[in-house]
């Protein structure tokens, strides 16, 4: 059966594989399409295309959007995204800056917790455009102030703690729009995740195109309510494994299988689209 893993991180945004390092793992688990679906940012996908090609593996241009709705903070994945377009660009680039502003105010804090991390030190492990609190987490591991990250993410950078600084958000609607007007599918991430199923109606209204039912996080229980969600809203499934690479523990690329024919309605969606647009 052809499997696929459509929730991956790169070193774009705060996974730690490179683009050709995500595919070679992909291809090791047997995995015939990836998406990538780094943070606010869809600058991996160009080499991560190039190396999946190179492999005859399906590759399919994704990113996932930080939105809010009801002042809860969701993801948004978008798939099949055109990664050329310009107002897409425009407003994650954006999105991208509040990101970096943001490590700023949260090593301003933890400095005045008496901790001397340096924010040079962030941006230079980071090295990327959309860095994020696990690149605060893990240069405060290097530098020998947490034992973990967990520690890292408990002391400091949890919601509630002294660190934790919001992140602009646009609205569930906007991403939705934004997705769809770079040619995309806007698939509500990791639901289980967050607890928020009141809001999944709110979500659908504003235009998603699928939930995602298949995560790391998700037991076999919540996967199946939200299958019975997306039969109710008539939502396409996706499924991925939302590895971060070696930024935690074991990679999880391929843990998640996704089998292929859910890509297939994926697909058959864009094309209906497309028809009716002409
Ligand atoms: P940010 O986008 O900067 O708010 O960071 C969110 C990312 O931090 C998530 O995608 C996770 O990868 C990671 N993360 C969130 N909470 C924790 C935690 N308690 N321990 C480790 N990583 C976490
Ligand atoms: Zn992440
Ligand atoms: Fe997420
Ligand atoms: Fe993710």
């Amino acid at each position: 059966m052809k499997i696929a893993d459509l929730h991956l991180h790169t070193n774009f945004s705060d996974g730690t594989f490179t683009p050709e390092e995500l595919v070679l793992n992909a291809q090791n688990k047997g995995l015939a399409c990836i998406a990538l679906t780094d943070h606010d940012t869809v600058e991996g996908c160009a080499r991560a295309a190039a190396a999946a090609a190179a492999v005859q593996m399906e590759f399919i241009p994704g990113s996932e959007l930080t939105a809010e709705y009801d002042d809860t903070e969701v993801h948004i994945l978008g798939y099949f995204l055109d990664t050329q377009n310009r107002t897409l660009l425009d407003e994650i680039a954006k999105f991208q800056t509040v990101r970096q502003q943001r490590i700023h105010e949260m090593v301003a804090r933890i400095n005045e917790l008496g901790v001397p991390l340096q924010v040079a030190d962030v941006f230079a492990l980071a090295n990327c455009k959309s860095p994020g609190r696990p690149h605060v987490a893990r240069t405060l591991v290097k530098g020998g102030y947490v034992r973990n990250l967990d520690e890292a993410f408990e002391r400091f950078l949890k919601k509630g703690r002294p660190a934790w600084v919001p992140k602009s958000k646009m609205s569930a609607r906007e991403a939705v729009e934004l997705i769809h007007q770079a040619g995309g599918l806007a698939v509500i991430a990791h639901p289980g995740l967050n607890r928020t199923d009141e809001i999944i109606p709110g979500l659908v209204a504003a235009g998603m195109d699928g939930i995602e039912c298949f995560h790391t996080k998700h037991s076999t229980q919540m996967a199946e309510r939200y299958l019975e969600i997306a039969d109710k809203f008539n939502l396409l499934v996706t499924g991925g494994s939302d590895c971060h690479g070696f930024s935690k523990a074991k990679p999880l690329i391929g843990t998640v299988k996704l089998p292929y024919d859910h890509v297939e309605r994926m697909k058959a969606k864009i094309s209906a689209r497309k028809i009716a647009g002409n």
